[in-house]
């Protein structure tokens, strides 16, 4: 079966689709994205991505596409049009074509692409073994809060992770304090058993995987605590993690050359895995995106 892709109004077979050369997210990568999990079929956490990508536009100043009832409605078609059980959808908003100068066009339309493929399987042995990430400069700019498809400091950094054989890069600003990865969010466990994450400024994109978490952790009664921590006390934690849509809950046994806690994946981290998978599991049933706590 032909991927069937939405361009500007049209759902178009992925080889015809096609973007202006005048795109403003091609020349000056003027636009923002989102990429959101699909679970038998449905959307995990939609709400949480549109309401981040409505974010994103706004801090931009770009028009929405269209309402968020006829984008949910779109993007569903794309799944259902691709027959994706298990995948993911990635979406992209741009500020639309117009001949190539720095100020805002005056009359432009926001550009849309929505594209769905099957997941790729988890690796299990990244799971049951655990990662390791590597420690680089944070080199991007003061809106990593903004999630723009300007992404060259993450791809180089994504590159380096790969080139020491590590799953991740987490960066670390001039405070020696790490931000997040270069697509996923960084966790730890302190050895007090408190469970730590950067506190979603404009240094870090807040993760709708890092969200879902969080209102896991909080109903199941744990200590969290949103600061920014040091290299040195990642290293010293008990356990370490990461979090995103693709990944979902990821254990990290190594952080540079230093092994985490005992070497082996964390106990709470794999729990939190498996509260995140059945949340995932609960909406692709049809249940609510995040359900009060009984
Ligand atoms: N941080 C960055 C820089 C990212 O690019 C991503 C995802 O692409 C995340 C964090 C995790 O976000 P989410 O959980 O919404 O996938």
């Amino acid at each position: 079966m032909s991927r069937i892709v939405y361009v500007n109004g049209r759902f178009l077979p992925h080889r015809e689709a096609a973007i202006h050369i005048e795109d403003r997210g091609y020349q000056f990568a003027d636009g923002v994205y989102e990429v959101t999990a699909v679970r038998g079929g449905r959307l995990v956490d939609e709400t949480l991505h549109l309401a981040r990508l409505d974010r994103s536009l706004a801090e931009l100043r770009i028009a929405a596409p269209m309402s968020r009832r006829a984008l949910s409605f779109v993007l569903g078609e794309v799944i259902r049009r691709n027959r994706i059980r298990d995948g993911i959808v990635y979406l992209q908003a741009t500020r639309g074509v117009a001949p190539r100068d720095h100020p805002f066009p005056a009359d432009t339309r926001t550009s849309l692409v929505i594209a769905a493929r099957r997941a790729r399987a988890v690796n299990p042995k990244a799971l049951a073994e655990g990662i390791k990430v590597i420690t680089i400069p944070d080199i991007r700019w003061a809106r990593c809060d903004i999630k723009s498809i300007a992404l060259l400091p993450n791809i180089l950094g994504k590159q380096q992770a790969r080139e020491a054989g590590a799953y991740e890069a987490w960066q670390v600003d001039g405070a020696g304090l790490v931000t997040e990865g270069t697509s996923t969010n960084a966790w730890i466990v302190t050895e007090a058993g408190e469970l730590v994450t950067r506190q979603a400024d404009n240094a870090i994109l807040n993760g709708c995987t890092r969200l879902a978490l969080l209102d896991i952790a909080r109903r199941i009664g744990l200590t969290i605590v949103e600061r920014p921590f040091s290299v040195g006390e990642a290293k010293a934690a008990r356990e370490a993690f990461l979090t995103s849509t693709t990944s979902l809950v990821l254990p990290i046994v190594r952080i540079d050359d230093t092994a985490i806690g005992d070497g082996a994946p964390g106990l709470l981290g794999r729990r939190l895995r498996e509260l995140y998978v059945s949340h995932a599991r609960n909406q692709a049933a049809g249940g609510p995106e995040l359900p009060e706590v009984a």
